[in-house]
């Protein structure tokens, strides 16, 4: 095993202070567990907990990322309702997820998204980028088409992918249960690496997938080379079901 694999919790709207013991759960686990030097685990609670859960929990095998940016470049200033790259950095996030399908329903465009990104990345926040098809593009045919223009409407020619974490969510398959077979997924991602060293000249980007991975499926989608991890929504909010997946990766 000679990469790192990603376990990314997306909390979206959910939590509390008491989630806190959840989090402990995890980590108690990691710190008795061997497989911590080849994981990398990052907990994206709303941003009112970030610094709350930072503070409890000091140790970096837990890390912590936000669910939005703000596009606007400046650390401080007159703009009611936004949080900088600086503000999230302070409250003790390294991450940040950008581009969420959930998002982009909501009010992410892709100059939005691409704004992002940039601020992100200047400001030494490390990125996780989601993109993904809905069925109705997969039914036609179009997910690789989709996929493509969202990465090259999102992302700059020159950049860093040291920085960048690209997780794979067919929009199909979010809090579905459905989960693409690995025939169709390793397709994808042969597609997407060929695509990203074409377009950014990027050897191994990091890749993951999303979409309900659980501890029953985690296994089988292991199986996928190009995969480096996972992004997991409603399996991450309990300590148990996000450590069974843990430990089912690595079976
Ligand atoms: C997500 O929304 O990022 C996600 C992967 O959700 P779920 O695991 O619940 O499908």
């Amino acid at each position: 095993m000679n990469k790192t694999i990603y376990f990314i919790a997306n909390w979206k709207m959910n939590g509390n202070h008491n989630s806190i013991k959840e989090i402990e759960l995890v980590f108690r686990f990691l710190k008795k567990s061997a497989i911590n030097k080849f994981i990398k685990i990052i907990f994206c609670p709303p941003a009112t907990l970030i610094n709350f859960f930072r503070i409890k929990i000091r140790n970096r095998l837990i890390n912590f990322g936000a669910q939005d940016i703000s596009k606007i470049n400046v650390d401080n200033g007159p703009f009611t309702g936004q949080l900088s790259a600086n503000i999230l950095k302070n409250s003790g996030a390294n991450y940040v997820i950008i581009g969420h399908s959930e998002k982009r329903l909501i009010d992410e465009d892709f100059k939005t998204i691409k704004e992002k990104i940039n601020v992100a990345l200047k400001n030494k926040l490390k990125v996780i980028f989601c993109i993904g098809e809905d069925l109705s593009q997969k039914k036609r045919g179009l997910s690789l088409k989709i996929l493509k223009k969202q990465i090259l409407s999102s992302l700059e020619k020159k950049i860093n992918f040291n920085n960048l974490i690209i997780a794979y969510e067919p929009v199909w398959s979010i809090g579905t249960g459905i989960v693409p077979s690995n025939n169709y997924l390793n397709k994808v991602y042969v597609d997407l690496k060929n695509f990203l060293k074409k377009k950014y000249n990027v050897n191994s980007p990091i890749m993951l997938y999303g979409g309900s991975v659980t501890k029953d499926n985690v296994a089988t989608l292991g199986d996928i080379s190009l995969i480096s991890g996972f992004l997991i929504g409603g399996a991450s909010l309990k300590a148990t079901s996000f450590i069974k997946i843990i430990k089912n990766y690595f079976k």
